[in-house]
């Protein structure tokens, strides 16, 4: 996508050779007129797909997840990361390693909000290494629902997640995909 490839050659910033800072439009400022453009867009994608509910993990897809429900008119249900060892039997769980602080959370969703009668669409903001959104989609099976397909951002195409997840059949949808970056020479998009 056009627009969010320009924004992130202008606004985004690369550190070391694998992490792109998007902290002034998308992760920490938020430009909402450009998540509204991304949220339209990922509606365009999975149009007809009887989407009924967006699933993402806090904190930053969270902000992406609810402007892009708002084109798909139903609930958002983010992936909480537990705190607590004692995890009560109401809710699904599994564990994911956070590529940026590199430990590993429990994952928590309440069995109250997502069932085997949803069809869910996966919104995050980066696609890397691919195990935020491989955590997601265990919830998705521990529930019996249905998972239609993933709307991301911006996908590390020189990461291995998106390669993996195609192959095992998702539909993966990234607006913005990153075939290599450097500080020095800057962004290359696929
Ligand atoms: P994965 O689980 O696919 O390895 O990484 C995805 C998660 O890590 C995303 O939810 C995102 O929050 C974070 N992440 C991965 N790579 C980057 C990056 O280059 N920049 C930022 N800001 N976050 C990233």
């Amino acid at each position: 996508m056009q627009l969010l490839e320009d924004r992130i050659r202008r606004d985004g910033k690369v550190r070391g050779t694998d992490i792109l800072k998007v902290d002034s439009f998308l992760n920490h400022q938020i430009d909402v007129e450009l998540l509204n453009a991304l949220g339209r867009e990922w509606r365009r994608l999975f149009d007809g797909c009887g989407v009924n509910k967006i699933l993402t993990i806090e904190a930053s897809g969270i902000g992406l997840a609810c402007i892009a429900a708002q084109y798909f008119n139903c609930p958002v249900v983010f992936a909480k990361k537990s705190q607590t060892k004692n995890i009560a039997g109401d809710v699904y769980t599994t564990k994911v390693e956070s590529f940026t602080h590199g430990r590993v959370y429990d994952v928590i969703v309440s069995k109250d909000f997502l069932c085997s009668d949803d069809r869910v669409l996966i919104i995050d903001d980066f696609l890397a290494n691919g195990a935020a959104l491989e955590g997601l989609i265990r919830l998705i099976g521990q529930a019996g629902a249905v998972l239609v397909g993933a709307g991301i951002a911006v996908e590390k195409a020189f990461q291995p997640g998106g390669s993996r997840l195609r192959q095992q059949g998702i539909r993966v949808e990234s607006l913005a995909r990153i075939k290599s970056m450097d500080e020095k020479t800057g962004i290359v998009f696929c």
